[in-house]
């Protein structure tokens, strides 16, 4: 089992999911986290943390389609363990749905 990161993330990367993950398996892209699902302990520690719910079990019927490409991700975009300042607009994308279309971006974040 693990966690994974779904697309409420996206553009709101308040980060506040890494500095507490004992084993610092959250990766960034350009506008979100994923998690790899073979690093992740299945702690559960982070999903409380993230304001806008964007963490889930892999129990969670909603996180199927999250869990490939948390794995592709997270094999190619930089580590990240340190809290960043969120994006200046985050909150005006919280709860917005269809992030995924809207604005995925595969390109890296620049990690820690
Ligand atoms: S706390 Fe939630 S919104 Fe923020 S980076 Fe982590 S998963 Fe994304
Ligand atoms: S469940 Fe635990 S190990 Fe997995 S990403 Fe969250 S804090 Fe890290």
């Amino acid at each position: 089992m693990t966690y994974i990161v779904t697309e409420a993330c996206i553009k709101c990367k308040y980060t506040d999911c890494v500095e507490v993950c004992p084993v610092d398996c959250f990766y960034e892209g350009d506008n979100m986290l994923v998690i790899h699902p073979d690093e992740c302990i299945d702690c559960g520690v982070c999903e409380p943390e993230c304001p806008p719910e964007a963490i889930l079990p892999d129990t969670d019927p909603q996180a199927d389609q999250w869990l490939s490409l948390n794995r592709d991700f997270s094999e190619t975009w930089p580590n990240i363990t340190r809290k960043k300042d969120a994006p200046a607009d985050a909150d005006s994308h919280k709860g917005e749905e269809n992030k995924y279309e809207k604005y995925f971006s595969d390109k890296p974040g620049l990690g820690d």
